[in-house]
């Protein structure tokens, strides 16, 4: 495959893009090597010899004969709020989800500094052991307070948060129902817990419902799950509907809340406060601290007996993991605190997200499902296109990251923009201005 590279300038658009597609479709795919009789094929036992890694070299040979920076690997030195500066270039942000401008707020920096001074780099052990600082409980004690639930744990990784929470709660006579565009973290925990997994169509309470009826009674607990704000669309699903279908079939609900967080909702509390309903009407409120908190780690919002099951029983949340480093307790602490007394940010954000729609519209570009929240797609619907207008765009100072196949269908593929805080509307008319020339002079 990466011989062929060097004829790439000879080919047509449509043959470039048919390339990339088998390319990035193959990344995950790894198929061994034959096996000789009685060898053990390296690709067996030596790293780089891995199919995965192998894709890789290949992507990227394709993308140095397209001409083109890899778009994944550019080091960001230095993210100041909504500007980020590469190779010494200023750059206006929308490919980091700051959303509320607090990574960089002098509270928040003053936070973490201020919990390294007093308890150093590391808790450096589990929480159950002796690895708690007061900070950890203040922070829990200010998250549940934002989700209107009982209790709160948090932990050391968003991520890790799904993988152990689902993997830990559910089993093999279980059945886990998830939203087709459902974060990879929930897919990984659901696939770890060994119960049955089934995805809906995209916010489609009727076919869950169709789904329950015909599988609800053949498991013992069922898990729906969803996301407060789709990262991928930035839409937001019809939550007092899904509450109703849970409740119809006596099933647990549970919903990521990686970006809705400090998003939607009068005062930027998330999902419930968006819809006005009890937070208790959901089983498993999940959070992450490296969005709107400007921070790192994961968190989970609830009952008192769920808290405390996954405490004390959940391997990976607290057992058998070190406890969130004092920085980022002491930013997400501060960032918390903030979100609470200033609930204008979120709003502030969201007007910020209003105005880039509307500018995006009014050129006639395809936004998709995105609406009221701080992620905006652009849709173009053609990876080369995709790469080739987030250069141009870099050139323009603007960094975007292009999404595409295999993490959207082709047909999907997009720039997605993440809007923040502090971006100025000057800066968001002269991005979309300019997202829609350079569009234009493409096709
Ligand atoms: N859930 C969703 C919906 C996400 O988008 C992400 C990652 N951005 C995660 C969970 C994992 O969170 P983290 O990156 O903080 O580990």
């Amino acid at each position: 495959m990466s011989n062929q590279a060097v004829n790439m300038a000879d080919m047509t658009e449509e043959k470039k893009r048919l390339l990339l597609k088998q390319l990035l479709a193959r990344k995950d795919q790894g198929q061994a090597a034959a096996q000789e009789a009685g060898e053990i094929p390296e690709e067996y036992y030596r790293v780089d010899k891995f199919p995965g890694y192998r894709m890789l070299m290949e992507q990227m040979e394709t993308f140095k004969a397209l001409a083109m920076d890899n778009p994944y690997f550019s080091a960001h030195e230095g993210v100041s709020d909504h500007v980020t500066h590469i190779d010494g270039k200023d750059y206006i942000n929308y490919s980091g989800y700051n959303y509320l401008g607090l990574s960089g707020h002098p509270e928040v920096s003053a936070g973490a500094k201020a919990a390294v001074d007093r308890y150093g780099t590391s808790v450096s052990a589990s929480r159950i052991v002796s690895g708690e600082i007061p900070l950890h409980r203040e922070l829990e004690a200010a998250l549940a307070h934002i989700h209107g639930t009982e209790d709160c744990v948090a932990l050391v990784s968003g991520y890790a948060t799904n993988v152990s929470v689902i993997g830990h709660l559910f089993g093999p006579n279980d059945l886990l129902l998830h939203d087709s565009l459902i974060h990879n973290s929930v897919v990984t925990g659901c696939q770890l817990s060994g119960a049955r997994r089934l995805a809906f169509p995209h916010n489609d309470y009727d076919a869950l419902e169709k789904l329950l009826v015909e599988n609800r009674k053949q498991h013992q607990r069922v898990l729906i799950i969803i996301e407060g704000v789709y990262s991928m669309d930035g839409d937001i699903p019809d939550l007092p509907r899904f509450i109703e279908v849970k409740k119809r079939h006596k099933c647990l609900l549970m919903v990521d809340e990686a970006h809705a967080t400090g998003v939607i909702g009068p005062r930027g509390f998330g999902s419930h406060d968006h819809f006005g309903i009890d937070a208790g009407e959901v089983d498993i409120w999940m959070g992450t601290l490296s969005k709107s908190f400007a921070s790192c780690g994961g968190y989970i919002c609830g009952s008192k007996a769920l808290i405390d099951n996954l405490k004390y029983n959940a391997p990976g949340t607290v057992l058998f993991s070190v406890g969130i480093s004092p920085a980022n307790t002491g930013a997400a602490l501060a960032s918390a605190r903030i979100m609470m007394r200033e609930p204008e940010r979120a709003k502030r954000l969201r007007a910020k997200a209003a105005l880039f729609l509307e500018c995006a519209k009014a050129h006639g570009l395809d936004t998709g499902p995105s609406s009221g929240t701080a992620v905006v797609p652009i849709i173009l619907g053609n990876s080369m296109h995709c790469l080739r207008l987030g250069q141009k765009l870099a050139q323009a100072g603007i960094s975007v990251h292009p999404i595409m196949y295999p993490a959207v269908p082709e047909a999907a593929s997009r720039l997605r923009f993440f809007i923040t805080h502090n971006l100025t509307d000057e800066e968001i008319v002269y991005t979309v201005n300019t997202l829609a020339k350079e569009l234009s002079a493409l096709k």
